[in-house]
């Protein structure tokens, strides 16, 4: 590891601590985190952070977050709390992408139905275009063919299934997949991008397009989607705006502690 890497929690702003801990929060409250799923932030090109193991809308403290080495997905302190069991998607996929800056797993429902059928998801709405006109589907069943060994148990746990998971979101464009998010066949998605915001918000807005899609395809008429260009270029929407009320809405309740946000703090 080089020497200008950050490999400790007291290395790291409080400012990027506090917004994790937000993001967290934020999650669970859209329902894209229940007790399981997680989301990382890069650290640098080597490390990432990330909760201990735990439902990640009880994460208040620094005491619930660990640094992790992209190389392996293991953590770099010897003596770490234990970890997600799928960490591995989020440190190959920090290795096939150097500018991908946050991941995020979920199981949401919503999304699931989407993974098991032949019907893609597909940008509907006006807030997803990022989304374009196919989001890919990994199967984990590729893997198991192949290696007839493992458990079985539909999830990400060593760093071969991790790096077969990245290689669904396509080719390399400037350090970014091709394909910002990906399903998981019978297990939820992927999400990343940029910057820990702009992931939270794709989580957000992925959920509500698979929403928005169930419901017009109940309504049994031919369903018009969105072009490739207008995906495009309604996928530049940012944060700016969503951010401050989602960070409102979780620290006005009371479920949520976070020990680093000012709101805390004398
Ligand atoms: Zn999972």
């Amino acid at each position: 590891m080089r020497d200008n890497e950050i490999t400790e929690i007291s290395q790291i702003s409080e400012e990027l601590l506090c917004k994790y801990l937000h993001a967290c929060h934020i999650l669970h409250y859209h329902d894209l985190l229940d007790a399981y799923g997680h989301i990382s932030v890069r650290l640098s090109p080597s490390t990432f952070l990330m909760c201990r193991y735990l439902a990640p809308a009880l994460a208040a403290s620094t005491d619930d977050l660990v640094v992790y080495k992209v190389e392996d997905g293991e953590a770099v302190a010897a003596d770490a709390p234990r970890g997600f069991s799928e960490r591995f998607i989020h440190s190959e996929i920090y290795k096939a992408y150097p500018e991908t800056q946050s991941v995020l797993h979920s199981h949401s429902l919503d999304v699931v139905p989407f993974s098991i059928s032949s019907t893609p998801l597909q940008a509907c709405f006006h807030r997803a275009g990022f989304l374009g006109t196919a989001v890919p589907v990994w199967d984990v069943a590729t893997v198991y063919r192949e290696y007839p060994d493992y458990l079985q148990d539909m999830k990400v746990t060593d760093t071969r299934l991790g790096l077969d998971l990245a290689k669904s979101l396509g080719s390399a464009v400037n350090g970014q997949p091709t394909h910002p998010v990906v399903l998981m066949r019978g297990h939820g998605f992927v999400a990343t991008s940029d910057s820990l915001e702009m992931t939270v918000l794709r989580g957000v807005y992925t959920t509500q397009n698979a929403k928005v899609q169930m419901a017009a395809v109940g309504l049994g008429e031919q369903i018009q989607f969105m072009t490739e260009r207008e995906g495009k270029s309604t996928g530049k929407t940012g944060v700016v705006k969503p951010w401050p009320l989602w960070v409102r809405e979780v620290e006005e309740n009371p479920l949520y502690r976070n020990d680093l946000s000012k709101q805390n703090r004398p």
